[in-house]
């Protein structure tokens, strides 16, 4: 997710020069001459008119729909009307395209082929349960504005990648699999790119080159500065570039330390929620508590309060019917920022699990052995921890 964003602030310069040079032909060079600069290392990265752009607000969008167990569509139309109404960007420009800020204001059906959908995907991928996970909810957080096979199969690509690399897939693999399933061509050459690349916002014709970019990096900072060098789109290939190298290499702390420095608070929040979330679904899983639909469940089911753990304010409730079935359960737990919280979080989702197992049964739940598993539980996280340092 924040690979997409980082990709996003990064290429946002660039688009513009890519876009002041498609309307006047005296600024084709110049344009090239910056995006090929960028393959220097020395080449500053975040630059003062840097800013997020509708990549990153719709990245957030799909993530607050996942963390918040929300619709795509009440989420895309939330936060683009939300930026819209803030005016223009940075570079004086109107934050989404024409045909999003039309679907967005409910004066057009969401048709659009354009690589909207694949640029905003990335949280679905660390998720999903599986593949076949994977490629329906893309196909559900893509169709609301992008009902069209070409953006479907784009945004499906990406998310395809990107969880393959999660799951320690090798770039030939990783190649392979993108060819095979969707049919594409991912055979370029980066210098024939640079010079002959042409700017589109077809998803056709930019998720292909977007992989490929990833593809011949040794790097996330080297995918980043090989994706914006091709010009074009530039925000979103090094948004959709970046979102697989970050599942692949993992984001450079100073990369990310100055990404969050280009954002709102809200967006911050949601994405220090979204990897708290990631942190404690790993946690989780190291404890055998893997269950995708439980784990949804909670998201709506758990409050999180950044409060010290001796306020004691932590626990489970069950919800009963009053014939003592259970009808659901909810926890009180902190925000995850060391062991300590993460063993609370631990704790309470140990007892939950078993009550959510338990739901629509009358309550039998022997307390006793229920706190002795919470606590076995966190002993079996530490354990594992210690042995895997
Ligand atoms: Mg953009």
């Amino acid at each position: 997710m924040l690979g997409a964003i980082i990709g996003d602030i990064v290429g946002s310069y660039y688009e513009v020069l890519e876009m002041e040079a498609l309307k006047d032909h005296q600024k084709q060079k110049r344009s090239y001459e910056e995006r090929i600069k960028i393959l220097d290392s020395k080449t500053p990265l975040f630059l003062e008119k840097s800013s997020y752009t509708d990549d990153t607000v719709l990245t957030c969008a799909i993530a607050n729909s996942l963390l918040q167990n929300e619709d795509y569509e009440k989420n895309l139309r939330y936060f683009g009307l939300k930026e819209i109404n803030k005016g223009l960007d940075k570079y004086g420009r109107y934050p989404f395209g024409a045909g999003f800020i039309k679907w967005v204001k409910d004066e057009k059906i969401g048709d659009s082929y354009g690589n909207g959908g694949a640029m905003r995907i990335s949280p679905v991928a660390y998720f999903a349960q599986d593949l076949e996970d994977v490629l329906l909810e893309t196909e559900k957080a893509t169709k609301p504005s992008h009902n069209t096979e070409e953006a479907i199969k784009g945004a499906q690509a990406v998310s395809t990648a990107i969880y393959l690399a999660l799951n320690h897939h090798g770039k030939e693999e990783i190649e392979k699999t993108i060819s095979e399933l969707f049919a594409y061509d991912l055979f370029f050459d980066l210098s024939d790119l640079q010079h002959n690349y042409k700017f589109t916002a077809r998803t056709c014709n930019s998720v292909p080159q977007a992989i490929y970019c990833f593809l011949i990096s040794n790097s996330f900072e080297d995918a980043l500065r090989k994706s914006i060098s091709i010009g074009g789109d530039s925000d979103t290939i090094a948004a959709i570039a970046c979102a697989i190298s970050e599942a692949y290499y993992g984001i450079p702390e100073n990369l990310k330390s100055q990404a969050y420095t280009y954002l709102p608070k809200e967006y911050r929040q949601i994405v220090k929620n979204f990897y708290e979330e990631l942190t404690l679904i790993k946690a989780l899983n190291e404890v055998n508590i893997n269950d995708k639909s439980f784990l949804k469940y909670m998201r709506q089911n758990c409050k999180k309060y950044n409060l010290p753990k001796e306020t004691g304010l932590w626990g489970c409730f069950i919800n009963k019917d009053q014939n003592d079935i259970i009808t659901g359960v909810r926890i009180i737990v902190p925000n995850i920022i060391n062991t300590d919280t993460l063993l609370i979080n631990i704790h309470e989702y140990t007892h939950a699990y078993e009550i959510y197992k338990r739901i629509g049964e009358k309550d039998n739940l022997n307390q006793e052995q229920e706190e002795t598993k919470a606590r076995q539980n966190e002993a079996l996280y530490l354990k594992k921890i210690i042995n895997q340092n």
